[in-house]
């Protein structure tokens, strides 16, 4: 289990500082965003130290997503005002990543307009089919470069 003593997350799964656990088992803990952007909001997390997304590997991949649904679940049985979740996990200070111990946000949401939001601009205009092909054939290499 790899541990960085100097990330806060890494202190939280080791009771080193305060937290509001909701869950845990060997492989994740959950807590209580302090933020609480919205009611519940709580923050899935692996307790081996792993920066980012691009850090996992498939089995930790596995371990740790198997953990979510029934955390969401779980939230969303804990209130019956909750109709949706927004699901968030950012990578790279630039995607808005602060901690910089891979994380999940489960952001329960009762209403359309409240703490949360998304934009999601349609640049669709810009791009011909050949581009779009071209964008995606330049990832897809990336799996035969494996
Ligand atoms: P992100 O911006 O995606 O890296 O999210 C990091 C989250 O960690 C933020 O929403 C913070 O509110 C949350 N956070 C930071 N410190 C703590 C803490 N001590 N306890 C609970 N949540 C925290
Ligand atoms: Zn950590």
């Amino acid at each position: 289990m790899a541990y960085d003593a100097d990330c806060i997350f890494c202190k939280i799964i080791r009771n080193e500082i305060p937290n509001t656990v909701v869950y845990e088992d060997d492989v994740v803990k959950a807590f209580l965003d302090i933020t609480q952007v919205t009611p519940g909001h709580t923050l899935v997390v692996p307790k081996t130290h792993v920066a980012d997304i691009f850090g996992y590997d498939a089995d930790l991949a596995a371990a740790v997503f198997s953990r979510i649904p029934k955390i969401a679940q779980a939230i969303k049985a804990s209130d019956p005002a909750i109709i949706g979740m927004n699901i968030v996990n950012n990578n790279g200070k630039v995607a808005y990543q602060s901690v910089l111990h891979s994380h999940f946000h489960l952001i329960p949401r009762y209403q359309p307009t409240e703490g949360f939001a998304m934009t999601f601009t349609d640049n669709s205009a810009d791009y011909t089919p050949e581009q779009l092909q071209q964008v995606a054939a330049k990832i897809s290499a990336q799996f035969s470069a494996e």
